[in-house]
């Protein structure tokens, strides 16, 4: 009997359970450790940012899809791996020996006391509830989270009667250099204060200085990106120059660990995206590898695409629908989104 340790109730692994992926492991002990028992789909923040979507609904409970699918589920975090000597040590005290592990821990945030947190993503419903209500919310960072989440805040103060806005301090353009000028207008047309091209720092308690502007906030989320847990490199891995664990285009570290999504850089495609569309593209190379593992057989290569389809809720149950250089911003753009997000969650 094999043992296959999951670290890490990410979208890679998930993706591929739901497909079947464990009915082809013969002779092989599953075991999946994170540390909540709920892994919450992200796709779906903004609509229940905006109150959409129930809490239950943006989320997968981890110990049931355990029980359908016949694994171990173990509600713990993963602290150290030792590589060489096939173990992980985990914060309850135990340690696991394992043939082959598999890592899909997603990856981390900025940190200060002053910034609520949304890593990891079990995190987010209690910090967006008191984000939405407060007195002068504001976000740093303006790539799709930053700027779905200000809006989706914001329709949910108009909503609740609240008129005053969100803001959003963007670095350098919304989303894209193609697609700001147009998410700008659509952000100032649905209260949301748009700060454009500027660097924003933590300044004193309550404050974050953005390029010399003293902007006061009540709550603050800093969206400005993954940062890598800091697992890998106390674990003394190989890391890419961020410390995000690097792996070949096979997913693969070393004979017998795998690891994808957002921890993981892939060393022949250094620029890739984190984001949940490619962490659930590589989990069926994953789950093709760890299978081919097992047998002795060669493995495949991830090969990513070059563009893929984005759609940024935009409030009011409008998308704004981006595919290359191409945009569309309408009601269609959101009822594609949720009938796609609903698709993901109905196939757990
Ligand atoms: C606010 C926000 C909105 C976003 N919206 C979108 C979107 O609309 N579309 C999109 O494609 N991307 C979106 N993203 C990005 C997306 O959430 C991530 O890229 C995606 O979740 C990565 O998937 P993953 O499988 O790598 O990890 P995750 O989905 O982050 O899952 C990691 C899992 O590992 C667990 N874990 C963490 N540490 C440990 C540990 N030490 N041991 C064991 N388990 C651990 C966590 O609890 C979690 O269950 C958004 C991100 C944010 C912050």
């Amino acid at each position: 009997m094999k043992r296959i340790i999951l670290a890490g109730g990410g979208h890679a692994h998930l993706a591929g359970i739901s497909k079947g992926a464990l009915s082809s492991l013969a002779d092989s002990e599953v075991i999946l450790i994170s540390p909540s028992r709920y892994q919450y789909y992200s796709g779906m923040f903004s609509g229940f940012t905006e109150g959409i979507y129930t809490e239950e609904e943006i989320r997968i409970d981890l110990a049931a899809l355990a029980e359908k699918h016949k694994f171990t589920f173990s509600e713990e975090k993963v602290t150290f791996i030792s590589a060489a000597g096939k173990k992980v040590h985990t914060d309850s005290g135990n340690q696991y020996a394992y043939d082959w592990l598999s890592i899909d821990i997603g990856s981390s945030q900025k940190t200060a006391s002053s910034i609520l947190p949304v890593k990891p993503n079990y995190s987010f419903p209690d910090t967006i509830r008191s984000f939405r209500e407060g007195r002068s919310p504001v976000i740093a960072g303006a790539g799709a989270s930053g700027v779905e989440l200000s809006l989706a805040a914001a329709a949910y103060r108009r909503k609740s009667g609240n008129r005053s806005p969100v803001t959003l301090i963007s670095g350098g353009s919304l989303l894209s250099p193609s697609h700001s000028d147009r998410l700008q207008k659509i952000c100032e047309s649905k209260g949301v204060r748009v700060l454009l091209n500027k660097k924003a720092s933590l300044s004193s308690a309550g404050a974050v200085e953005a390029d010399g502007e003293r902007i006061p906030f009540s709550d603050l989320l800093w969206l400005s990106g993954p940062e890598a847990p800091a697992l890998f490199r106390e674990s003394k891995m190989r890391v890419d120059e961020r410390g995000f664990i690097l792996v070949d285009k096979q997913l693969s570290y070393n004979e017998s660990i795998f690891a994808a999504g957002d921890c993981a850089s892939i060393d022949c495609y250094p620029k890739l995206p984190k984001n949940g569309v490619y962490a659930v593209r590589q989990s069926e190379v994953l789950w093709k590898n760890l299978y081919r593992a097992i047998q002795g057989e060669e493995l495949v290569s991830f090969k990513p695409q070059k563009r893929f389809l984005g759609i940024v809720s935009t409030g009011d149950r409008e998308g704004f629908l981006t595919y290359g250089g191409l945009h569309y911003h309408g009601k269609t753009a959101w009822k594609l989104k949720h009938a796609i997000d609903r698709r993901y969650m109905n196939s757990f």
